[in-house]
């Protein structure tokens, strides 16, 4: 009897298929389909990317998806991940003090210190003092620097500049003396005037060391040490900038205020333990370890983690038309994350690092829904369609196919919402876990980090190395290598940090150098991946001594990450685990495992198993 078997994985992500030819019981061919998934998990609406990733597993086998006899999809313990970003502190500024203004193209050099003086009133100013001057948008920078350069010729020390206009540069350029510039000031009215104020501006390349160090501005300003205090946010906010500017106010501060941002309710169904969103992730996963069997998880009323949680279970409920009261939080996972943020009260745009908690949460769905979404697939392409077995034991399944595997296995199967892992072992009983966390998360906190407001580029940064475009004619890849090339580098890309996309290198919009996106990159998978892999051990372990195990395989898409297998080997190595990517039927690397577990459970339900 010849008969085509297709098992299909729909993911978070991407939907799958593992097509088979199976001829008297036996596995004769099998190719592979993908697609991303169309709509949210488990609904109608992932249809149209069943059909498609069935269509492209067709078209390898050659033949029409009416030809194939059975369609197996997974069954729905199935997670459906969602993520959210908690904003724990906020830098207030209070009166006019203005910090941390990094213009793209300050002009001149040095530290400046003085007492701020508006351009217009130069005339009035006195011998023995120095002088900021402050510059509005009315006098263009021709005009400022006559003025400036009439005052030093009647002996008026001018120790630097702060400019409304982009005009640093060119002020620059024409004053008789070398000061420090800072331009772009946006509120430059609101730039208190009288004031003992520093500029500073260092060499292209290098970042400022006075105004960076508390001690500096304890110096500049004469400081008592309680006072220094204070400004140790001042300091810090600036370090790293190749300019900056510190006003002293009377009542001015920069002040550091924690966002009460409310408790996270874990129950296990026989207590409900709290955790305190703004003291950050770690108590947060500790409870979650303490609570381990969840049932739900909710935050409190009225605050924002409260109505994060509350937004994923409406929107799980609405997709999955289930009521809302059967929707249940089985796991979260929370890491600490600094997010730049615009200062309240600024003058220039300031930003400042933010701490922030990014808090991802996984809900399971019902089988009944996957019942639902099988019968209509059945019924538009005419196909018998079942449920085969849930998606961790499927996992093992595909991922045994891996030459030098064998049971008792471990798989981890990283994917976009979710990780989840299952553990097979001699006698075929399989302990599945799902957590929440896993690729989507690591993208988020790119994109929250270094600020890039898209979620593509934190993708393709996630997905593939750095370099720097040195000159037009060769590049500088992340680990130090040169790289020539014959024809010049197209000139937009000059100087710019680029993702090495397969398809063609994309700049980075970032004023990041590369090292830091670089490092944003691998603390991000460090934090979410490789903290989510050792969580999956602790969980299926029976004793909770992850040391039991002695072979993990990685499936997923996340799997496929460049770097990623590397970081777990280092991390794994030190519980004297051995760990790798999978490698699906011998061709198909980490995809492709929980689709082919489908397949062939069929044929060892149907008694033919291997
Ligand atoms: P799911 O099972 O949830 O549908 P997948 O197994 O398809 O998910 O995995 C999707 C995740 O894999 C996404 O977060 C995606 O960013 C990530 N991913 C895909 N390719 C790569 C890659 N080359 N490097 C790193 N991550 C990748
Ligand atoms: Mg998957």
């Amino acid at each position: 009897m010849r008969q085509y078997i297709a098992g299909v994985d729909i993911g978070n992500a991407t939907t799958e298929t593992a097509l088979g030819l199976v001829e008297d019981g036996q596995l004769k061919k099998c190719v592979s389909g993908i697609n991303p998934t169309t709509g949210i998990k488990g609904t109608n609406d992932n249809i149209k990317g069943i059909i498609k990733s069935l269509k492209d597993a067709a078209k390898k086998m050659e033949i029409e998806i009416e030809n194939i006899d059975l369609i197996r999809i997974n069954e729905a313990t199935p997670v459906i991940g969602d993520f959210a970003m908690e904003t724990i502190t906020e830098t207030i500024i209070t009166e006019s003090t203005l910090i941390g203004h990094n213009p793209d193209t300050p002009g001149g050099l040095g530290l400046g210190i003085g007492e701020t003086i508006r351009i217009e009133d130069l005339d009035k100013a006195e011998k023995n003092k120095a002088y900021i001057v402050v510059v509005p948008k009315e006098i263009d920078f021709i005009d400022a620097a006559e003025m400036m350069n009439k005052a030093f010729e009647n002996d008026i020390d001018i120790t630097g500049a702060i400019l409304k206009k982009d005009d640093g540069v060119l002020v620059n350029n024409r004053i008789s003396k070398v000061i420090p510039i800072l331009d772009e000031v946006e509120a430059i009215d609101r730039v208190p005037i009288g004031m003992p104020c520093a500029v500073e501006v260092s060499q292209p390349g290098s970042c400022i060391e006075f105004l960076s160090n508390p001690y500096g501005i304890a110096t500049v300003f004469g400081l008592t040490a309680e006072e220094t205090k204070q400004i140790v946010h001042i300091a810090k906010a600036l370090i790293g900038n190749r300019s900056a500017v510190v006003i002293k106010t009377p009542a001015g501060e920069v002040k550091e205020r924690r966002i009460p941002a409310g408790e996270i309710l874990i129950n296990n169904g026989k207590r409900t333990y709290a955790a305190v969103v703004d003291r950050g992730s770690r108590e947060i996963m500790e409870t979650v370890k303490k609570a381990r069997n969840i049932e739900d998880v909710t935050g409190t009323k009225g605050t924002n983690v409260g109505g994060m949680l509350e937004k994923v279970r409406k929107e799980m409920a609405t997709l999955t038309e289930q009521d809302y009261n059967n929707v249940f939080i089985k796991d979260i996972m929370a890491v600490d994350t600094i997010v730049p943020k615009e200062v309240r009260g600024n003058l220039a745009n300031e930003f400042a690092m933010e701490k922030a908690v990014g808090i991802a949460a996984m809900v399971k769905t019902e089988k009944l829904h996957m019942e639902k979404l099988a019968d209509a697939v059945s019924e538009k392409l005419g196909v018998k369609v079942e449920i085969g077995g849930v998606e961790g034991s499927m996992a093992v399944r595909g991922a045994l196919t891996t030459p030098g595997t064998e049971k008792p296995l471990l798989v981890v199967d990283i994917g976009a919402g979710s990780t989840d892992a299952c553990l097979l072992d001699r006698e075929n009983k399989a302990r599945p876990v799902h957590l929440a966390g896993a690729g989507n998360m690591v993208t988020m906190l790119i994109n929250a980090e270094l600020g890039l407001d898209d979620f593509k580029l934190a993708e393709e940064i996630k997905k593939y190395p750095l370099a720097k475009v040195e000159s037009l004619y060769h590049i500088r890849h992340e680990d130090g290598t040169a790289q020539f090339f014959e024809e010049a580098i197209d000139s937009k890309m000059f100087a710019r940090t680029v993702v090495l996309k397969p398809t063609g290198w994309k700049p980075v919009n970032t004023k990041q150098n590369l090292e830091k996106i670089r490092a944003v990159r691998r603390e991000a998978k460090e934090k979410v991946l490789i903290t989510n892999i050792i969580r999956a051990l602790e969980r299926v372990s029976k004793t909770g001594n992850i040391t039991e195990f002695e072979h993990v395989v990685l499936v997923g898409g996340s799997s496929l990450d460049f770097e990623l297998g590397n970081m777990v080997t280092d991390a794994l190595t030190y519980y004297g685990i051995i760990s790798g990517k999978a490698n699906v039927r011998e061709t198909e690397g980490p995809r492709n495992a929980v689709a082919t577990g489908l397949l062939l459970s069929y044929l060892e339900e149907a008694g033919n198993g291997n």
